[in-house]
């Protein structure tokens, strides 16, 4: 049977002229073809729905539309920016920080954002298949260190109930982990994912659920999201999100504090605001680390505590974010 949220998944716009039309701006103005065969153009409908008609800088198209900056090359940006393919053991898992364990679950994602450090990854080369999700959990069980493991990607909630819960069942036998950490943009970009059978798999165990939301602006959050971490919420998950700092998209002190008061009205705290990775396509996103800075100063007059996400870094082989 194929449910709704695959029904939204196999039905994306990848086509920049259907983009277009809905948004009723001229495809050949603003769309590089270059930068859709370098990184195609993907994005679901719901998606799509949130953006103005007629605005080409709407701040949910920019982070959708494959532009012509893409193609230049530039110095201090690079394919891998956080070095991963060194923190990858065995096909399927990343160990890269203390205490926590990655599972690339999922190669694909519902969306392509344009500023995604993973624009590059060879996820190919990391589908587990089963007798590969053997070893990743025989790596788990031999490290008594884990006490987190967290589904990645690509989007892990791309990938179907049914393997998902029998890898949970797998990690919930395993005494030394105690916490599962779902990071996904699904709750956002297509919430009909938040099904029932969806939170049975991941609250229903011993394990602590958390689920990290990937929300950029405030445009993003409407009343299908609220609803999606309502059931989240209801069925006992700690939800969090994380956005990337972006340039023409987020970088205004009133957009990042409009969008911590939406997550907080939709029972989502702000986790991190990170600073973009160094990735090779996505320098025109970069906001200099001064004003950045700035920013989350100036937030911090406007926001409760709680309601200031913290500004991080990543930077290749450290065991954690550093605080920029
Ligand atoms: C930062 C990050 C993590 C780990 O985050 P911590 O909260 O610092 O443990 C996991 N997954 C993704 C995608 C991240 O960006
Ligand atoms: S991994 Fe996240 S940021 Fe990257 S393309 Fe997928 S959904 Fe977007």
């Amino acid at each position: 049977m194929t449910t709704d949220w695959q029904k939204s998944l196999s039905n994306l716009i990848t086509d920049p002229k259907e983009l277009c039309h809905l948004l009723e701006l001229d495809v050949d103005t603003f769309i590089s073809q270059h930068a859709i065969n370098e990184f195609p153009l993907r994005v679901p409908r719901r998606f799509v729905s949130r953006m103005e008609k007629g605005n080409p800088q709407d701040p949910l198209l920019k982070q959708v539309l494959p532009i012509a900056p893409e193609m230049q090359l530039t110095s201090g940006y690079s394919q891998d920016p956080l070095e991963e393919n060194n923190a990858n053991p065995i096909p399927g898992l990343l160990h890269k920080y203390h205490g926590r364990l990655l599972l690339l679950v999922s190669g694909g994602c519902a969306i392509n954002c344009r500023y995604c450090f993973r624009r590059h990854f060879p996820y190919n080369e990391n589908a587990p298949g089963t007798q590969g999700w053997d070893r990743v959990i025989d790596y788990i069980q031999k490290d008594n260190s884990i006490s987190e493991v967290i589904y990645s990607g690509g989007d892990p909630l791309v990938a179907k109930d049914d393997m998902l819960a029998s890898l949970t069942q797998k990690i919930a036998s395993i005494p030394h982990v105690s916490t599962l950490r779902i990071h996904t943009r699904l709750p956002i970009v297509i919430p009909e994912r938040i099904t029932a059978s969806l939170l049975s798999w991941f609250t229903q165990t011993r394990l602590r659920p958390v689920l990290v939301t990937h929300a950029n602006h405030p445009n993003e959050i409407d009343h299908h999201v609220m609803a999606a971490i309502q059931r989240l919420r209801q069925a006992g998950v700690i939800v969090l999100n994380q956005s990337v700092l972006l340039r023409g998209i987020n970088d205004e002190v009133e957009t990042l504090v409009h969008l911590s008061q939406k997550l907080f009205e939709a029972g989502a705290l702000p986790y991190y605001l990170h600073m973009l990775d160094s990735v090779q396509g996505a320098a025109h996103f970069a906001v200099p680390v001064e004003e950045a800075k700035k920013l989350i100063l100036e937030m911090s007059f406007k926001l409760p505590g709680y309601l200031l996400p913290k500004l991080v870094r990543e930077k290749p082989g450290v065991l954690a974010k550093c605080p920029v």
